[in-house]
């Protein structure tokens, strides 16, 4: 016959908790031995009466210690500290004041629930802590992305190095199987990357020399030689990691409100408690001994553990939960607020659109050389990391030579202006043309116009065009399904395009033509229109301004730039705009549970409350109430983990 594993084998519970539960597994078998000794009368056969009654107050102490000595020891330091009125005390105080019944002779004795109070105490309190465990798993799972080593070439052989001793432009090697250590871009090889840990996506992404690879993807079917451009500490699994752990710090309205609650609320059920105790024997009405026990009692069901626990841990479960969909949330304060959105603005140009462009015409004019303009055009952006610079370089069959380029400076939300082989040249929209004073002229095609200027004079203009991304409509659309009541753009691009996009997508509202701080400004007044929260979602080339203002500033993580995702409240890891809808209903799910768990452990409470205050609850009822409620409560926020994909 096969052994039945051990609790803490199934359970995956950690040492600490392994022994933590053996702990209580010895000190319930002799609980339950005292009691069947004591009931059936084998202890007062042997001790007699009275001798019986301090035998099994002698023995019922046995089990109490082994469960409960690291709760009075609690207890006892917080109160020299000066920090009662927590948990531990309370549970201390009703326990000791359990046995303390004993002075009390005339009356029943109340050993065995002191005993039963600290036993069913410290199973809630390890049921908690399994739970905390888990969900942190749930994150750290999602947060195994983090890479030991990165194999280097040294004299011809391959060797590990930590991560972080690898400099910018050394070339790394990744094997089948390995995980990506550090950001970069293929030099030499293909393979297929599994993106699942950072996206939550399941189809595998492939990688051609020239593709640029990030950290924690796990390279699956060539050997890849990457040349990184970032350092360690900058590359996306670090900048991963460092969000998920501060995101605990920042805490959700409820979650501070609770904190508050217990912190009040503690002394005043004592305070209540000791009241109960004494007053109504004073002014006598009934014994002393009857009300001291309610007084008892009515401490152990005022225990706010359910609460205390249970809603911080809701709020881990949707963060836990949102970044198995590649969400990062990073903090419950967002995910509060987002649960409350009734208007999405969104960034055209890489957040509703794939950013990458393609040349749809060149109109070269005053005699200039096609050719020659977009390879202009392409040293001009040779600097420059907006998806524009990026697609007309991309477009530009030459190489660059940067060498050639004197100067090059980026004019936010116009373009660019750079001095080539000694000839200033100007590259941007039509604002850039005339903040320069060069007359321009339009173009009939539909699409992004980018003017290029040389020394002053027009050149002509390269016609760009962007498509939408795959999952934008529906994005819009499950929004829209989700109660989201505006869904507006906000764009640099021209009326035109920014039009036919809007229309293409369903947006409710589009504003073209716009700076960066046209952005800030229109965001602003729509912010005073909104009834609920306004999200903003970028993918950050200049709109981090933007990001900042809004009540939820959403930003695209793979694409995005690295100040977008600073800028950032929540990060979407797979760039893609559908997986919004997805966050708001994690965050409305984990709100919900947050608000039942908290009506449900108040109401119960306050149900028990009123029982024992009136003598009609005993202690037994108290110690399982109090249990019961924090077990729902942990399981009820363990739900908000598990998330669908749709
Ligand atoms: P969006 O709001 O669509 O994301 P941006 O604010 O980034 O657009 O840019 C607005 C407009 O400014 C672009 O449509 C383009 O005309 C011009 N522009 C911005 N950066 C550049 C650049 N590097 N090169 C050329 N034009 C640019
Ligand atoms: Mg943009």
């Amino acid at each position: 016959m096969l052994a039945a594993p051990p609790i803490g084998v199934v359970f995956h519970m950690n040492k600490k908790q392994k022994k933590w539960l053996k702990r209580i597994l010895l000190a319930l078998a002799i609980f339950f031995t005292v009691m069947a000794l004591d009931e059936f009368g084998v202890l007062a056969g042997i001790f007699g009466e009275p001798g019986a009654l301090y035998a099994s107050f002698a023995l019922y102490l046995i089990p109490y210690l082994i469960a409960g000595h690291d709760v009075l020891l609690k207890a006892w330091r917080n109160i020299r500290r000066g920090e009662a009125f927590d948990e531990s005390f309370l549970m201390a105080v009703a326990t000791i004041g359990a046995f303390a019944m004993i002075f009390f002779p005339d009356t029943e004795p109340h050993m065995a629930e002191g005993a039963a109070v600290m036993l069913f105490y410290q199973v809630g309190e390890l049921f908690q802590s399994y739970a905390v465990g888990k969900s942190r798993k749930s994150i750290a799972a999602m947060m195994d992305i983090a890479p030991d080593y990165a194999n280097i070439e040294r004299d011809g052989a391959l060797v590990q190095v930590d991560p972080d001793e690898v400099q910018i432009g050394d070339i790394i090697v990744i094997k089948p199987g390995e995980r990506v250590p550090i950001d970069g871009i293929v030099v030499d090889g293909a393979s297929q990357l599994d993106t699942a840990a950072l996206t939550g996506e399941s189809v595998p992404r492939r990688a051609d020399e020239g593709d640029e690879v990030i950290s924690g993807c796990i390279n699956m079917t060539g050997v890849l030689r990457v040349r990184t451009t970032k350092l360690f500490g900058a590359s996306t699994v670090s900048r991963i990691l460092e969000l998920v752990e501060n995101a605990s710090e920042k805490k959700a309205h409820t979650e501070n409100f609770i904190t508050r609650f217990a912190r009040v609320y503690t002394p005043i059920v004592t305070f209540a408690a000791l009241a109960i105790a004494i007053i109504p024997p004073l002014m006598g009405m009934g014994t002393w001994p009857d009300w001291i026990l309610r007084g008892l009692t009515f401490l152990v069901v005022s225990c706010p553990c359910a609460l205390v626990i249970s809603v911080p841990l809701s709020f881990f479960g949707g963060i836990g939960g949102a970044s198995k969909l590649g969400i990062l949330v990073k903090g419950s304060n967002y995910l509060e607020a987002l649960s409350e959105v009734d208007t999405v603005v969104f960034d055209k140009t890489g957040t509703l659109t794939n950013g990458t462009f393609n040349v749809v015409a060149i109109h070269a004019e005053g005699g200039v050389d096609p050719d020659y303009m977009l390879s202009m055009a392409a040293h001009a952006e040779a600097f420059s990391d907006h998806p524009i610079a990026v697609s007309i370089k991309e477009a530009y069959d030459g190489v660059i030579e940067q060498g050639r380029v004197e100067q090059a400076a980026e004019e936010s939300g116009h373009g660019v202006a750079a001095t080539i082989d000694g000839r200033e040249v100007l590259v941007g929209n039509d604002k850039l043309m005339a903040a320069h004073d060069v007359s321009w002229n339009d173009c009939k095609i539909t699409g992004t116009i980018l003017h290029v200027a040389i020394d002053g004079s027009y050149a002509g203009h390269i016609v760009i065009a962007d498509v939408v991304k795959d999952d934008a409509e529906q994005a819009i659309s499950d929004l829209h399904a989700a109660g989201v009541e505006r869904c507006i753009m906000l764009t640099g691009d021209r009326d035109e395009v920014a039009h036919a996009v809007a229309k293409q997508l369903g947006l409710d509202e589009y504003h073209a033509q716009l700076l960066p701080g046209d952005k800030v400004e229109q965001v602003e007044r729509i912010l005073e229109t909104a009834r609920g929260n306004l999200a903003f979602v970028g993918d950050g080339i200049n709109d981090a301004p933007v990001l900042t203002r809004a009540d939820v500033g959403i930003a695209m993580g793979a694409m995005g730039s690295d100040a977008a995702i600073e800028a950032a409240d929540i990060v979407l890891m797979d760039d893609k705009p559908s997986n919004i809808a997805r966050a708001i209903r994690v965050a409305r799910k984990t709100m919900r549970i947050v608000h039942q768990n908290i009506v449900f452990a108040i109401g119960v409470k306050v149900l028990i409350l009123a029982l024992a205050a009136v003598g009609i609850a005993n202690m037994w009822l108290a110690v399982f109430g109090d249990v019961g409620v924090a077990v729902i409560a942990i399981l009820n926020a363990m739900r908000a983990m598990s998330v669908k994909r749709d």
